[in-house]
C-alpha cells in the first residue's frame, strides 16, 4: 500500500531515532489500513495528526482526507516530511509540542475534525486529557496507545484498571478497540504491546453534572487514595464533614464504599449533592 516504506525513508535521510521522544515508527501496512479505516477518514474531514514521524500514516490520511495538519516536535523530521509529502497540497506541518498547541486556533472554522495518531507514549495521558478537557469540537480520536492505557480507558467499576482516566474518557466518549498491535510492527520495537482505540465524542457528556471541574476533582480524590473509604478519601476536598454526611445521604451512597466501586453516574450524584448543599 505504501509508495515508500518507513525503513527506506529512515535510511535515505540517515534519520536518528530519539528514544525520549517516543519515536517508534510503524512498518506494518495492515496496521496503517486498520487505523485509517477505523477512523473512517473521508473527503469532508480535517485530520489532526500528532507526531507524523516520517509521514507513513500521514500519506494514507492525505489520500483520503480534505486536509491534514500534522504536529511534530522533532525539527529533524520537518525537511523529511516536506520532501516526502510534497505532492500533496492539502498538508501542513505545525512544528510544536502538541501539549502546547492551541487546538481552537488550529481547527478554525472546520466542522468535521478527527484526530488520528500513533501517539508518543511518554505523553499519552496528558495529550488525551488536553484533547478532551479543553472542549474542542472533535468528532473522534483514533489513537495508537500502550495496551495497558487502553485497558484503563475502557475499564469498568470494581476492576483494578478503573480510575480517573477511565472516568475522564468515558464521560466524554464511547470507546471502541480497533485492534491490537505487537512490538514487531514498529522500528525500533517498543517494549510494550499496543492497541488502536477509537474514542467517539458523545453529543452530550455521559453524566449530567453541575460543575465539571468539581466532578473530576471528586473522582481524582477518590482514586488518589483508592484503598481508603470514600469518607476518608474525600476529606481532602476540604468540605465540612456535616455537609459531606448529608451529601452521601442525598446521593444514596454508603461512605464506607471505596471510590473504585462507583459508576460515573454515582460519582455525578455525589458531586452534584455536595455542590447543591454547598451552594444553598
Ligand atoms: N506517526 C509515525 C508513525 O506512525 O510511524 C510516528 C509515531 S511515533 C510513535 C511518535 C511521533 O511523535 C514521533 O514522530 C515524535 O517525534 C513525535 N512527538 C514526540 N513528542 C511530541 C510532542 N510532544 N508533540 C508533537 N510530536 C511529538
Amino acid at each position: 500500500m505504501n509508495d515508500f516504506s518507513t525503513r527506506d525513508i529512515v535510511k535515505k535521510y540517515g534519520f536518528k531515532f530519539t528514544k525520549s521522544l517516543g519515536q517508534n515508527f510503524l512498518i506494518d501496512d495492515s496496521v496503517l489500513i486498520d487505523i485509517v479505516e477505523g477512523a473512517e477518514v473521508g473527503k469532508e474531514d480535517f485530520i489532526i495528526e500528532i507526531g507524523p514521524g516520517v509521514g507513513t500514516l500521514t500519506r494514507e490520511l492525505l489520500k483520503r482526507a480534505k486536509r491534514v495538519c500534522a504536529i511534530e516536535l522533532d525539527s529533524d523530521l520537518l525537511p523529511i516530511l516536506q520532501e516526502e509529502l510534497k505532492e500533496f497540497d492539502n498538508f501542513e506541518i505545525v512544528h510544536k509540542d502538541a501539549l502546547k498547541v492551541d487546538f481552537k486556533e488550529l481547527i478554525g472554522e472546520e466542522t468535521s475534525v478527527k484526530v488520528v495518531a500513533n501517539l508518543p507514549y511518554y505523553v499519552t495521558t496528558p495529550i488525551i486529557a488536553k484533547l478532551l478537557n479543553e472542549g474542542y469540537n472533535f468528532k473522534s480520536l483514533t489513537i495508537m496507545i500502550q495496551k495497558e492505557v487502553g485497558e484503563r480507558i475502557a475499564a469498568k467499576p470494581n476492576t483494578s484498571d478503573y480510575g480517573a482516566l477511565s472516568i475522564l474518557v468515558q464521560y466524554y466518549c464511547d470507546t471502541k478497540v480497533i485492534r491490537r498491535v505487537s512490538p514487531s510492527s514498529f522500528i525500533p520495537q517498543p517494549k510494550v504491546d499496543s492497541i488502536v482505540v477509537k474514542l467517539d465524542k458523545l453529543q452530550q457528556p455521559r453524566v449530567n453534572v453541575k460543575d465539571e471541574k468539581f466532578y473530576f476533582k471528586v473522582c481524582r480524590e477518590a482514586f488518589n487514595m483508592r484503598r481508603k473509604t470514600l469518607w476518608n478519601a474525600t476529606k481532602n476536598l476540604g468540605v465540612d464533614s456535616e455537609l459531606m454526611k448529608q451529601a452521601f445521604e442525598m446521593a444514596d451512597i454508603d461512605p464506607k464504599r471505596r471510590g473504585e466501586t462507583l459508576s460515573l453516574q454515582e460519582f455525578g450524584n455525589l458531586a452534584n449533592s455536595i455542590y447543591d448543599l454547598a451552594h444553598k
